[in-house]
């Protein structure tokens, strides 16, 4: 009995008519769950399922999969190109031809009077690996500026730097299935109930056959840390000092591995040097967690016979990004936990192709982790590709957050802007307005016509959306899994292979080069490129990905299935075949609260929507659980200010101001509020995101703001209602 009630009614579920499933993975986060989309007698996407026999999901999808179907038919999809020639005229419809045709002449115009570079392009982690590699080959091999870089530079760079400096590659060297064998887990600045609750939900499989101790790392009382054995409630930025200091405490007591760090590292003197510095009575000044509990920590990790590190953004979004990932990375070498089942760390990747864009998209060097630095790279690609290796540059060009200021600088004149959005996702939105006020040129091209950054554009392109093109997307732990076309394009809306192809063909040295028209053709270059490298495809095809679910590479030629770990023999991608331990000395560089400015702003995401809810902000059953922009903010610093539980308060830093809904929690520290990064002329407009030196990822959640009632609820209830229509 339910509550009293003596009769319950019967749940029915809904008959939508589905007459067919389709096979394709979800185009969310980089978790990477099999999926099939029903349809009904019409063609129309009416439901979503969960594929019961992918290792990945087994059946099981997020709220956010559960309702992709209804992207298909969903408000404000770009149907036709637009074009004008100021943007504060009306845009017109355009043919396709029309609209190539111009970008393409503004691209070779700009090009002319400003040089190569003074075009750039900034893609995303959102399209199809097939598509990022065509996209490469346009960039480096036909228009050929070095100006090219994707928006994973706001969520992964620091990961893949902190790789790269500590093994010499990049690419997560474990699996999901290392839950089921560690005897320790430590999350730093992940929240995976939230970000990935289908990885959340391996964790919590695996610790139901076998309980093992989970310690969180992260200053607010994330869902995640609600569950940990042990929440370690950091001060914001200083995860370095802490590392330091656990591996200080496991040097200090002889817990290392020492067998391994001889067999397999370089730099250990350097390295021990460094964190003898760390001890964690000054440590614990500096990280705010008390000594005990580091010591305590440390003895937990280095003891386990197996222990694993994860982390998303709380680590990588810092302006110690990259030294945070290869502090966990040395923590994870001096215990002997690097390819082994239930050892590793593992870099949890935020969208869905995230990992496609590193490996294939040529942004920061060439395809298949080939590097621009190397001549032999250079003369590799330019052979296969059939060009003049001299056009390649020699080193990589701008990131993303390079790029904006050079506009700023007049360095760059025009842009071109693939499934991203930069208005709502970089941090300081209101320098980023401006910035693209001053582009002579700037083309958008996105599966909807209202992305904020339209605003600013003088052509459209409409692309189509995951489920209709095919291809493949690479999740966080080294899957290769296809995209099925579910259905047709929405309109004239295009798949982006196709918009890449036919702007090659726009350009003299486009015609010279061979662009595959169909993504299996595109990924029979990728399997050929990748022989008998890291990430060897060379064993896999379309079909093959699909009957197994995802398959995980490298996966040479012959082989059955793919390799579920990294450097499994100890041999790494340095020169001499080891891995680096890498001093790495605190700076403290962030902006801090002080007494003008007395608030540490974090952000971070809900279950509910995806980045910039360019399309989870579309679902009704998304919106409706999290519809609105609100703040975190603990109850005793509310009282202190008057300010109430649901009511309105303005938020202020050196940038600009924010006007949230309030909701009052002890999952906030008093001197910090927490607001989610999803909503447009929202938390960015506060953020400053200094720039870590070695990734140039924005440290989006360490800042200083103040804050103060809003002094007309009735008025900032409208802001606050409008934010919600983007
Ligand atoms: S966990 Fe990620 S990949 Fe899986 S259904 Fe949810 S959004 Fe999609």
């Amino acid at each position: 009995m339910l509550f009293g009630r003596a009769k319950k009614n019967p749940i029915k579920i809904a008959d939508k008519g589905v007459v067919e499933w389709k096979y394709t993975t979800c185009g969310y986060c980089s978790t990477g769950c099999s999926i099939e989309v029903g349809l009904n007698a019409e063609g129309q996407g009416v439901a979503a399922r969960g594929v019961d026999d992918a290792s990945v999901n087994q059946g099981k999808l997020c709220i956010k999969g559960i309702f992709e179907y209804e992207l298909f038919n969903s408000a404000n999809r770009g149907k036709t190109p637009l074009m004008r020639d100021k943007v504060y005229r009306p845009y017109l419809e355009a043919s396709w031809d029309k609209a190539l045709d111009f970008t393409a002449a503004e691209i070779a115009r700009i090009q002319e009077k400003c040089g190569r570079d003074s075009f750039a392009i900034v893609s995303t982690g959102q399209i199809l690996t097939e598509e990022f590699y065509t996209l490469g080959k346009l960039a480096r091999g036909v228009i050929g500026t070095n100006n090219y870089d994707g928006n994973t530079t706001l969520c992964m760079s620091s990961a893949v730097s902190g790789y790269k400096r500590s093994f010499g590659s990049d690419g997560p060297p474990g699996c999901y299935d290392d839950f089921e064998h560690t005897e320790c887990l430590m999350a730093f600045g992940s929240n995976l109930p939230e970000q990935h609750p289908i990885i959340f939900w391996r964790l919590k499989m695996a610790l139901e056959k076998r309980k093992f101790p989970v310690i969180v790392v992260d200053p607010r009382v994330t869902m995640f840390a609600q569950m940990a054995d042990i929440h370690l409630p950091i001060t914001p930025g200083t995860d370095v000092v802490l590392l330091n200091s656990l591996a200080h405490v496991i040097l200090k007591e002889g817990l290392e591995d020492r067998a391994y760090i001889e067999a397999h590292t370089s730099g250990y003197a350097e390295f021990a040097e460094l964190v003898a510095q760390y001890d964690p009575v000054s440590a614990s000044k500096i990280c705010g967690i008390d000594e005990d509990t580091i010591r305590h920590v440390a003895r937990v990790y280095a003891k386990a016979g197996a222990a694993m590190s994860i982390w998303t953004m709380g680590i990588n979004q810092s302006t110690h990004g990259s030294d945070g990932v290869v502090a966990i990375n040395s923590l994870n070498l001096v215990t002997g936990n690097i390819g082994k089942p239930g050892g590793t760390s593992l870099s949890i990747t935020g969208q869905c192709n995230a990992m496609g864009t590193r490996e294939w998209s040529s942004c920061s060097g060439l395809p298949g982790y080939r590097a621009l630095e190397k001549e032999k790279d250079r003369k590799e690609i330019a052979e296969y590709w059939g060009m003049d290796p001299e056009f390649f540059p020699k080193q990589r060009g701008l990131f993303m957050t390079d790029i904006f200021p050079a506009i700023e600088t007049g360095q760059i004149k025009g842009m071109w802007l693939i499934a991203t959005n930069p208005m709502t996702s970089m941090p300081n939105t209101p320098r980023i307005r401006k910035t693209l006020e001053k582009l002579e040129f700037l083309v958008v091209q996105d599966a909807y016509s209202d992305v904020e950054t339209t605003q600013y554009a003088h052509v459209y392109l409409p692309a189509a959306l995951w489920g209709e093109k095919e291809g493949c997307f690479t999740n966080t732990e080294r899957r290769v899994n296809l995209v099925r076309k579910v259905m047709e394009p929405h309109g004239d809306a295009r798949a982006d292979l196709w918009i890449f192809n036919e702007m090659a063909k726009r350009f003299e040295r486009g015609q010279k080069l061979k662009f595959p028209a169909t993504p299996a053709g595109v990924f029979d270059e990728m399997r050929e490129l990748s022989k008998g490298r890291m990430l060897d495809y060379s064993g896999m095809t379309h079909d093959k990905i699909e009957a197994q679910r995802g398959l995980q590479w490298p996966c040479p030629e012959g082989a059955d299935s793919g390799a579920p770990r990294l450097y499994t023999d100890g041999a790494f991608q340095h020169a001499d075949g080891r891995a680096k331990l890498i001093p790495l000395a605190f700076v403290d560089n962030n902006e801090r609260p002080d007494e003008e400015y007395p608030f540490w702003l974090n952000s971070g995401r809900v279950v509910e929507h995806f980045h910039t809810r360019t399309r989870t902000g579309k679902i009704g059953n998304m919106n409706k659980f999290s519809p609105t922009p609100y703040m975190e903010m603990n109850p005793d610093a509310a009282k202190k200010l008057g300010i109430a539980h649901m009511g309105y308060a303005r938020l202020i830093s050196r940038r600009g101001d924010a006007v949230v809904m309030v909701q009052l929690t002890q999952r906030v520290p008093p001197n910090m509020v927490f607001i989610p990064f999803h909503i447009h002329e929202c938390v960015n407009r506060l953020t400053i995101g200094l720039l870590d030196p070695h990734s140039r990822q924005p440290a989006f959640k360490q800042c200083a703001v103040k804050l103060e009632p809003a002094q007309c609820q009735l008025e900032a209830a409208v802001v606050n209602a409008e934010a919600r229509t983007f």
